[in-house]
């Protein structure tokens, strides 16, 4: 979708120090990170919130996770990671195309504030 910086970063119009890609996902390094590892792991399709998910779009969700683990054990991370989704308003979103937090490196606190 044009204006979509998650997009321009899928198109490479944005430059972004990409992690892992394959034909449908990229993972790359967020650009302000809240951990010593955060990578944003995102459909190449645009796609802007869970709400708007078809039923279409499972297995690549499904992929998406599955995206995770093998980031998480190509960068051999040790002892956990969050994964977060931030949804809407609410849920803290600020770049309109989903995408899926991998975070690590640190012990996180939960409740989330
Ligand atoms: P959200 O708050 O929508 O869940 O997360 C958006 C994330 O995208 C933020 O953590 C922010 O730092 C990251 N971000 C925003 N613009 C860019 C960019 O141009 N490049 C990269 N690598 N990350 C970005
Ligand atoms: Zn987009």
């Amino acid at each position: 979708m044009s204006g979509c910086i998650f997009c321009k970063i899928v198109k490479g119009e944005i430059k972004s120090d990409i992690i892992f890609e394959n034909d449908k996902i990229i993972a790359f390094k967020d650009l302000n990170p809240q951990a010593p590892i955060h990578i944003l792991i995102i459909p190449k399709k645009h796609i802007s919130r869970i709400e708007n998910l078809e039923k279409e779009d499972s297995s690549l969700m499904g992929n998406l996770i599955f995206s995770a683990k093998e980031i998480a054990d190509k960068l051999d991370i040790k002892n956990g990671y969050r994964l977060v989704f931030n949804n809407g308003a609410n849920g803290g979103q600020e770049v309109e195309h989903i995408h899926l937090h991998l975070l690590a490196g640190r012990k996180f606190t939960w409740p989330a504030g």
